[in-house]
């Protein structure tokens, strides 16, 4: 069975400078070489999930009519994603400005442009009552988060990476099978991330380097530890581990094995620079599970 999976989100332009050290609030300093590359959390997600997961993607977003439109849809057909239901904004393509540090840790501006214009529409819904698995993130209006899970089929999951951080309604909160976070957004959400459990079924909480922790009511959970790698460039782990966890459970995998599945192909990733770039294949993911 090949699982269906349809990602709800953004898509940027990521322009990277490699940085001694983060600057400081009033601070220029002088970086490195820039790169240009594809990005956003849900165009990244969208092309780990079909990449390094296997899944029938389709990715639900909206982008300029420019360049770097052009850029994001080689990347996502290169990936094998579907992109017929990416809306075309009259605004420009979002862009996000990253700086990366020596020890690979990175920090991101995102200007949304097109993100904001993301949209739920006929053609959208129908996708989305087909799909095993909705992916969103936080870098697109709530309210079409909303409209995504509204569109679900019952027995189909709704995921929501909740990144990043920013305060969620009710109405989100009672949406969501399966909440992604790392430890920091996990934090902001509700402190400790035992209680994310009182609003949401299960909780996967990514823990870096130390790989992940799989809560679930009235379970024990469940540790996942990371796999030891040569830390290049973080940027996008976090959405290979979404993408790939979607397109495993989409395949029918239970939560753990779909975490673990994750954790490798994420690991993989932080190996290579650049975000959608730093995606590995599902062989190369099988390969590491051995
Ligand atoms: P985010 O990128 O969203 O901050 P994390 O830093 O928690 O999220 O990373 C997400 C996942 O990527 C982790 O659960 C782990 O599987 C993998 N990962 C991240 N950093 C490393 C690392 N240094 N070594 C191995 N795996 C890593």
């Amino acid at each position: 069975m090949t699982g269906r999976v349809v990602v709800v989100g953004s898509a940027n332009v990521d322009l990277a400078v490699d940085v001694p050290r983060p600057p400081k609030a009033g601070e220029t300093i002088l970086g490195d070489r820039l790169r240009r590359s594809p990005g956003g959390k849900g165009a990244n997600q969208a092309v780990a999930a079909a990449l390094a997961g296997g899944a029938d993607t389709s990715f639900v977003g909206a982008l300029g009519d420019d360049e770097g439109a052009d850029l994001i849809l080689v990347s996502l057909g290169g990936a094998g994603v579907r992109t017929d239901l990416i809306e075309r904004a009259e605004a420009p393509t979002g862009t996000a400005f990253i700086t990366v540090a020596p020890d690979g840790e990175n920090a991101i501006v995102v200007a949304p442009g097109a993100n904001d214009h993301v949209r739920i529409g006929a053609a959208q819904a129908d996708r989305i009552a087909e799909a095993d698995v909705i992916l969103a993130q936080l870098e697109i209006p709530l309210d079409v988060v909303a409209a995504a899970a509204a569109a679900k089929r019952p027995g189909a999951r709704m995921i929501l990476n909740a990144a990043p951080s920013r305060e969620l309604p009710d109405s989100l909160w009672e949406v969501v099978d399966l909440l992604v976070v790392n430890e920091h957004e996990a934090a902001d959400l509700a402190g400790e991330p035992e209680k994310l459990l009182k609003r949401v079924p299960a909780v996967v909480v990514t823990l870096g380097g130390e790989g992940c922790a799989v809560l679930r009511r009235d379970e024990e959970p469940v540790r996942i530890p990371g796999i030891p790698v040569d830390v290049v460039d973080t940027t996008g782990a976090g959405d290979t581990f979404c993408g790939v966890l979607a397109a495993a459970l989409a395949h029918g995998h239970h939560l753990p094995e779909a975490a673990r599945q994750a954790s490798a192909a994420a690991a993989l990733a932080v190996t290579r620079p650049g975000a959608q770039a730093a995606v590995p294949t599902a062989a190369e993911v099988a390969a590491l599970e051995g």
